[in-house]
This record gives structure tokens, C-alpha cells and sequence, in this order.
């Protein structure tokens, strides 16, 4: 899960990733990094923290150059640590190239064993190095080239960036199961992998980059292609679910919409008796107001998130996490005394914050509490880029619906069905998703 950014043709470009960064922040909170070109070389920064605390005033102005891309991190391959934090930066026998990822690639470690077999020597441990070698490898003859070279030598998920002294080069996957935008402030392009970046420096949405799509930005404009063997495309639909930012119009649709819908889509299908409905804030918010308005039970504010803690999934280690849910979130009294309270959330992926929440909602009264989750239960592994556990730790791969009731202590528990999801999500427009997550139906090959 990673956010990237790329801006070509403006004075301020490595300011203006600054702020792109800063609004893709929600997509990983380890690591930021800006890359900047001055049409001459390249300069870098890349450090452990969110955009805000990484980059100062000094520290833009040491990455002049009207060219460059950033990059926000949540490791889903490689560990968190400041040599996996992107953008990448090397020089080759082409001269100097930068890369930032959004995505996993799924063959990977084959590919690294290989290229290590050959001499290779990594830096990092992120899938992400793979490519930077396999361009430095390839003997096709401008950078674009040796970039498709790389990647048809690679599966998986690739919504990617690249800088180089004079040029600025997006891709996505054939399959697009990211998202990834172009748009123009003045006259400059900026590649992102949300609206929301956009919106933030003012510049206006031009299209999607559409899956299997390579643009290639330098002074004579704009080019686009369609290198990649065509393919059946399958978008994240737990982008829609979870991850993008509500304000963002990702796949043809504004998210915030697509959630209000799947929480009526949830009402319809798993109604229940109750005096209130309330979110799981902030993830949770949208599903329950679309539940409420569906079920006709009034809404209300239950719970209070502190905004002054991370998402409490994003802290590696197991201990932070438990502590983080009262950390994060506290409960309203008033709201709870005495009624039968509908919770809405997005998703149950371990199932220890649901515990939690339940317990936390008892405790300041409320009668009966009765779990409603926007999404069918996470029961497969994500390969593609976002973090989910190992299928031992995802509760709903071994437990039942009823057990997971049990076991999150609540007083009922429903979740919405896959076809609910998908057809809410908007299937029946011609969109086609990628819900392995849900259904173990993954659309390439496994890791190998
Ligand atoms: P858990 O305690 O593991 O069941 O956590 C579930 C909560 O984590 C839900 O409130 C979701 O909003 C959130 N969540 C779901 N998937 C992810 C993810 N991949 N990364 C971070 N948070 C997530």
C-alpha cells in the first residue's frame, strides 16, 4: 500500500510533491521520499515518517529541477526500514533513474534469485528493486523501452513512476488493480495515485492512466501507449472498500458515494432492530450513513477518533496495535446509554479492534450492540498491495460468521454478501473487480 506522485514542467515541482504526498498520506504513513530533477541529474530525500515530519522548507529547496515524483510507504514487501523507503535513486549505463511503486509484484523473489544468480547485488528488500535491475539489464534502446522490457519480465500489480534527467514516465498494469490519475496544473502534467493529490495543488483531472497504459511526459509533450499483452481487467475493489480517501473519484466514481451505497446495500440485506446507528470512525463513516438512510434509523456520533494517533494498523508491531484502539477511539455516552446501537465498519481483518470496539460500546451502556461490516469477510491474503496478514491471521479464514460473533462479543454480526458488494460497487456499469480478498479468486498467478 503506497502512494505515489509525479509532476513534470513546474517551477515548484518538488514542492508541489510535497503537498501531492501530503494528500495521499492515508495510502502510508513508514516512509516518504521525493525524487527532483533539474534536467541535469537527479537529488533525493527519503526518510522513516509521514510527509510533514520528513521534509522541511531546506530540504525542498535542495531538490531543485521542474521534474518529480514522490512516494508515501506502507511496507507490503520488505520490511520498515528506511533503505526499503522510496522513490528509489541510481544511476545505470542509461544515466540516472528514479522509481516509486504502488503495487506487488507476485513473481518477485523468482525474479530476484535469478537476477542474484547473475551478479546482481540488491539494496533493498522491496519487490520494487527488481525493476530498476532489469532496466539496467535491458538492451532496448531509450528509457521507456527498457522500462517495458523490465516489467514484461514481471506480474502483479504496478502502478509505477519513473524520473529520469529529461523525462517523466507512469505505467499501470494491464490489469489495473491500482488506481492512477494524470492531470495539468498550468503547464505541467502530474501523474497520481488518487484525485485527492490533485485537488490539493489545483489541478485539473484529465483521465485515468488506463490499465496497460505507459505515458511518457518530457519537453515535447505528452505520448502514450499500450505496450503490455492485453488482459482481463480487475481493479481493487477494497480500494473502494477501505483504502482511498472518500473524496477521491477513483474508477469513474466518487469513493464517498460507492460506501454510502454499500452500507443501504447492507441494510437491505442484514436489517436489524435497533435505536441508533453509528460508525466506526473515520473508515466507517460513509457505510453508516448510507445504513442508516437505508434502514431509516436515526444516525448518530458513538464514537470519538483521536486524530492525533495513525491508523492503528499501520503500527508493525502487534503490541501497538492492540494498545492503539483506545488510543484512537473513545466512546460517546451519551449516545450509547441504553439503546440497542447498530455499529457500521468497513471490514474485519484480525478481528481484535471489533473486540475491542464491542466491549469499549458495552461498557458505556449501550444495551445491544449489533455489528454490521460494509464488505464480505476478508478470509484471502492481498498479493497485489495492500497489507493484509497471512490467511492464519485473518479471523474469518478459520472462524465462522457465528464465531466471529462470539468471539468479537457482539450481539449479533452480519456482514455484506460479494454479489451485494460488487453489484453496489458498481459490476453492473461494466466495472470488473479484483475481490480475492473476499473470494480467493486471484486473477494472476500465486507467489512464487
Ligand atoms: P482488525 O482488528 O484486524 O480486525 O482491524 C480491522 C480494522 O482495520 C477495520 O476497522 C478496518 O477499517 C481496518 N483495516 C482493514 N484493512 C486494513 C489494512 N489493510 N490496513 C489498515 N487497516 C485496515
Amino acid at each position: 500500500m503506497c502512494g505515489v506522485f509525479g509532476i513534470f514542467g513546474h517551477e515548484e515541482a518538488s514542492h508541489l510533491t510535497y503537498l501531492g504526498l501530503h494528500a495521499l498520506q492515508h495510502r502510508g504513513q513508514e516512509s516518504a521520499g521525493i525524487v527532483a530533477s533539474d534536467g541535469q541529474g537527479l537529488k533525493s530525500y527519503r526518510a522513516m515518517g509521514l510527509v510533514a515530519d520528513v521534509f522541511t522548507e531546506a530540504i525542498l529547496d535542495s531538490l531543485p529541477g521542474k521534474a518529480a515524483i514522490g512516494h508515501v510507504r506502507y511496507s507490503t514487501a520488505g520490511g520498515s526500514h528506511v533503505r526499503n523507503a522510496q522513490p528509489y535513486q541510481v544511476s545505470f549505463g542509461g544515466g540516472q533513474m528514479a522509481v516509486a511503486h504502488n503495487g506487488n509484484f507476485v513473481n518477485a523473489d523468482e525474479a530476484r534469485r535469478a537476477l542474484e544468480d547473475a551478479g546482481a547485488i540488491f539494496q533493498s528488500d522491496s519487490d520494487t528493486e527488481n525493476v530498476i535491475h532489469y532496466i539496467a539489464r535491458s538492451r532496448a534502446g531509450v528509457f521507456e523501452a527498457r522500462v517495458v522490457d523490465a516489467l514484461q519480465q514481471l506480474d502483479g500489480a504496478y502502478s509505477m513512476v519513473f524520473l529520469t534527467e529529461k523525462k517523466l514516465v507512469a505505467v499501470r498494469d494491464p490489469i489495473g488493480f491500482r488506481p492512477l490519475v494524470l492531470g495539468r496544473v498550468k503547464n505541467a502534467y502530474v501523474i497520481a495515485s488518487e484525485t485527492t493529490a490533485l485537488d490539493l495543488i489545483e489541478a485539473e483531472f484529465l483521465r485515468e492512466i488506463e490499465p496497460g497504459e505507459l505515458v511518457v511526459i518530457d519537453e515535447g509533450g505528452l505520448k502514450s501507449s499500450f505496450p503490455f499483452e492485453k488482459r482481463p481487467q480487475s481493479r481493487c475493489i477494497f480500494e473502494y472498500v477501505y483504502f482511498a480517501r472518500p473524496d477521491t473519484t477513483l474508477f469513474g466514481e466518487q469513493v464517498f458515494s460507492v460506501r454510502k451505497r454499500l452500507g443501504a446495500q447492507l441494510a437491505k440485506e442484514q436489517p436489524c432492530q435497533a435505536d441508533v446507528v453509528i460508525a466506526v470512525p473515520d473508515s466507517g463513516v460513509p457505510a453508516s450513513l448510507g445504513y442508516a438512510e437505508a434502514s431509516g434509523i436515526p444516525y448518530d456520533v458513538g464514537l470519538i477518533r483521536s486524530h492525533y494517533v495513525g491508523r492503528t494498523f499501520i503500527e508493525p508491531q502487534q503490541s501497538i496495535r492492540h494498545f492503539g484502539v483506545k488510543l484512537k477511539l473513545a466512546p460517546v455516552r451519551s449516545t450509547l446509554e441504553g439503546k440497542r446501537v447498530v455499529v457500521v465498519d468497513d471490514s474485519i481483518v484480525r478481528g481484535t479492534t471489533s473486540r475491542k470496539i464491542v466491549k469499549m460500546l458495552k461498557d458505556s451502556g449501550a444495551r445491544e450492540v449489533h455489528l454490521r461490516i460494509s464488505s464480505p469477510p476478508t478470509a484471502w491474503p492481498c498479493f497485489y498491495g495492500i497489507d493484509t496478514p497471512s490467511r492464519q491471521e485473518l479471523i474469518a479464514a478459520s472462524h465462522s460468521v457465528d464465531e466471529i460473533a462470539r468471539y468479537v462479543t457482539a450481539d449479533s454480526l452480519a456482514y455484506l454478501s460479494l454479489e451485494g458488494l460488487t453489484r453496489a460497487a458498481g459490476d453492473a456499469t461494466g466495472k470488473s473487480f479484483c475481490s480475492a480478498c473476499f473470494s480467493g479468486k486471484y486473477p494472476t498467478g500465486l507467489p512464487t
